[in-house]
């Protein structure tokens, strides 16, 4: 066979070099993704981000300054498999002792506090214990005593199961915590990403003085299953969604991520102007 014939080597492709869209399967560029905070630039599937990455993405450069990883987890019901979830959590590169990541942060220059939830961490789904509900009652307080707007990130299945009534506990702990805050006219905007269900939307995730929400985030207190099996009567096929959310008047905006940055300095410009 002629050299021409044979058929050339395809050129090395990088590893890692390039990503498939959930929503439209598209093969995107990881870079261009990465770039574009992992949103589809066809179909604007919104990818999920870890703490960190919604960190970088929203606040001034190097202004993090993070407190409350010192708040360890107990694990009051010797519930089966939860110890080494927690200890796999506390292992992981973030070093975090929770989902729920907290810290001061400015946002094109305004101070704030925020509560970010990380849905990955230790494949607890940034559900709600003890731990949870106790950081962003720290992170509420700090809001209060330095006058600072809190800010948080929902992305939760729910209180979790494994610390049984603890986790329900802090359904009231963080909704107090958000009462305080309201007391004293202090901002708190919450973010709804997908997915935010069950205690968390039964609680602070549905008290911000201002409430937005990702394009497609699932919204709902219950999860699919659950939902399925109470349904007396048809519902719509979009009901648990941000978008049904705010027809519904349950929310205020549905925002591109590539926007909320710019949402969140409007709505605390508005927020902190001075009364005339
Ligand atoms: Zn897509």
């Amino acid at each position: 066979m002629p050299d021409w014939f044979k058929r050339s080597k395809s050129p090395e492709v990088p590893e890692g070099a390039f990503v498939k869209c959930t929503g439209c399967n598209a093969i995107l560029v990881t870079k261009d993704f990465e770039r574009d905070n992992k949103v589809c630039p066809r179909c604007a599937y919104h990818h999920p981000l870890s703490a960190n990455e919604r960190i970088a993405m929203l606040t001034d450069e190097d202004s993090f300054v993070e407190f409350g990883n010192d708040i360890a987890a107990t694990d009051p019901l010797t519930f089966p498999g939860y110890a080494q979830k927690l200890t796999a959590g506390h292992s992981e590169e973030t070093g975090r002792n929770d989902g729920l990541v907290t810290g001061r942060a400015s946002i094109n220059s305004r101070p704030v506090v925020l509560a970010i939830s990380d849905f990955q961490w230790g494949r607890l789904a940034g559900t709600m214990g003890s731990v949870f509900g106790e950081k962003f009652a720290v992170a509420a307080d700090v809001a209060l005593a330095e006058n600072r707007p809190l800010i948080t990130f929902c992305a939760s299945g729910g209180a979790r199961m494994q610390e049984g009534l603890v986790s329900l506990m802090q359904m009231a702990k963080t909704s107090h915590a958000v009462a305080k805050l309201r007391d004293a006219n202090i901002p708190y905007i919450v973010v709804l990403t997908h997915p935010s269900t069950g205690g968390a939307v039964a609680s602070y995730a549905s008290l911000g003085d201002v409430i937005y929400a990702e394009p497609g985030a699932t919204v709902a207190l219950s999860g699919e299953r659950v939902a399925a099996q109470a349904q007396t009567h048809k519902v719509p096929a979009n009901y648990r969604t941000a978008e049904f959310a705010l027809e519904h008047g349950m929310i205020d905006r549905v925002v591109h991520r590539r926007d909320i940055q710019s949402y969140i300095t409007r709505t605390l410009l508005f927020m902190q102007s001075p009364s005339k």
